[in-house]
């Protein structure tokens, strides 16, 4: 965690002049219209700031960091807000949203490219994308509200990343105000562009520390007209892996355990039993392929070698529109049907593909040595490799107690992770939630490099200064 000198709070001459940049409407002071912004989905943040800031131009974000630099004022910049990190959320700083920035610039299907503002919503990119038969392919459950601002930020990833690649892979150029209020013009549209360092990808994932990004062009592809959603009942993670080995028309291959599926048709309402009978394990898989029926004929292919092999214990193939979003909600509630259980220790580490099984054996068994009647829910990318995993306290039991252990848990099972060569934060990025966990195994050299990057583009350290190194 970052323990150096902080920025003074802006004085009340810094406000004035921050309004009077941003004009009418471009501002906001009114405790009804920030409540919402300092608050995030989990619960787990309640946030302060003396101002929230709402430019609709890049040259307004430009004067306001100009002014914010000059000042020594701090900013946490704020998309969508569903970050699950804390990052979004300031602790005094000014918020600077980009809510009013969410144009789709120009979208040219010959180019394979869009270039959108960063407060467009994933949604919106999504439908501005198929209206030109094209799509982009990034999926995530919040993409109501995550904006491409955010996304890029927090080098979002999803259910399409065995296909298509988190963010990184997805963003072709990057305009962004840098901490000095200077303009980073960088919205190309090149699949090729070898020319030294790539600042653009020093903005993807930096969580707000470097810039704060106001457009993006973005990589599009051919629009998969073919797709065959099922999910399959598994004895086992390991089973479900063999399955992977399935070819490239994958685009989704996400784990549920049973504790998730249960809690999901518990607490959601609408959700249903996938299967006639339980199983241990649930793997929901979605084929996409451009050929009319092609999709379904590979999925039933697989499956048809699943069940010979005895892989596969059952197996449901969603027969329309309906039943394939049946069984994705099934899948996207996985987090918010754990809500109502009370307190749970949350995890998104990655691990090698075929060190899955091993990481949730090990991880339980620790998790069960501290608390020996908690409920493990282990969800998510199984095709990454990552995996959501979620320890809530026992049913009835002393959520207290299950806190006061939540750090000791964290550690072990984070250690498990990287003892497999995995990661403490697959796509959620660190925030504040993380960053000192983070810190316990990044090698010094890397830390020492990235603070000097910091520093050089940042040196009085006003973009969201308790967020990373
Ligand atoms: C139900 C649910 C499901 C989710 N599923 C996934 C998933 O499958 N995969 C995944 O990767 N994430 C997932 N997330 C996490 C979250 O949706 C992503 O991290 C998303 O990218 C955040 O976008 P946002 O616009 O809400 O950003 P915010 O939450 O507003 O901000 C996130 C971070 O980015 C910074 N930031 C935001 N906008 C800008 C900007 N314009 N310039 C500079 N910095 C900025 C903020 O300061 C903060 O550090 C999920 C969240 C929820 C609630």
């Amino acid at each position: 965690m970052y323990t150096g000198p902080m920025t003074a709070p802006p004085s009340p001459e810094t406000l004035e002049r921050l309004k009077t940049a941003l004009g009418p409407g471009g501002w906001s002071d009114d405790p009804d219209r920030l409540a919402p912004k300092l608050v995030e989905w989990r619960d787990r943040w309640q946030g302060t700031t003396p101002l929230l800031l709402l430019p609709r131009t890049t040259a307004e974000v430009a004067a306001v960091v100009r002014l914010c630099a000059e000042t020594r004022t701090a900013i946490t910049p704020q998309g969508g807000n569903t970050g699950l990190v804390g990052g979004q959320i300031p602790q005094g700083e000014v918020l600077l949203s980009l809510e009013r920035m969410r144009a789709v610039r120009s979208l040219d299907p010959l180019d394979d490219a869009m270039v959108v503002e960063a407060g467009a919503t994933l949604a919106a990119v999504h439908e501005a994308a198929l209206e030109a038969d094209r799509a982009f392919p990034l999926s995530l459950a919040s993409e109501g509200s995550a904006t491409v601002g955010g996304l890029i930020s927090t080098n979002a990833g999803g259910t399409a990343v065995l296909r298509y690649g988190t963010m990184r892979a997805l963003v072709l150029g990057v305009e962004a105000v840098l901490p000095d209020g200077s303009v980073f013009e960088g919205l190309k549209r090149l699949r090729k562009d070898n020319t030294g360092y790539d600042l653009k990808q020093f903005l993807i994932g930096a969580e707000g520390t470097l810039g704060v990004v106001t457009a993006a062009s973005l990589k599009l592809f051919p629009r998969l007209r073919s797709r065959a959603v099922a999910v399959v009942g598994l004895d086992s993670p390991g089973d479900a892996l063999a399955q992977a080995a399935s070819g490239g028309a994958v685009e989704a291959f996400e784990l549920m355990g049973r504790r998730g599926v249960d809690l999901a048709v518990k607490n959601i309402p609408g959700a249903r039993e996938p299967l006639a009978e339980a199983h241990p394990w649930y793997v929901l898989v979605e084929f996409a392929m451009g050929q009319a029926g092609a999709a379904e004929a590979a999925l039933e292919r697989v499956l048809a070698t699943g069940f010979d092999a005895g892989l596969v214990g059952d197996a449901v193939v969603a027969q329309n529109q309906v039943q394939a979003h049946a069984l994705w909600a099934l899948r996207e509630n996985q987090s918010a049907a754990q809500k109502p259980e009370g307190v749970t220790w949350k995890h998104d580490i990655a691990v090698p593909v075929g060190a899955v099984p091993t990481f949730i054996d090990r991880a339980t068994a620790a998790a069960l040595a501290l608390t020996p009647d908690a409920r493990v829910v282990a969800f998510g990318h199984l095709g990454d490799g990552n995996i959501h995993y979620d320890v809530i306290q026992p049913e009835g039991g002393d959520g207290a107690a299950h806190a006061a252990l939540r750090d000791q848990g964290s550690r072990a099972i984070h250690d498990i992770a990287v003892a497999l060569g995995g990661s403490i934060s697959a796509e959620h990025g660190l925030g504040t939630m993380k960053t000192a966990e983070a810190l316990r195994y990044k090698a010094p050299a890397e830390v020492a490099a990235l603070r000097a990057i910091r520093a050089a583009l940042d040196p009085n350290r006003i973009m969201n200064p308790r967020v990373l190194f």
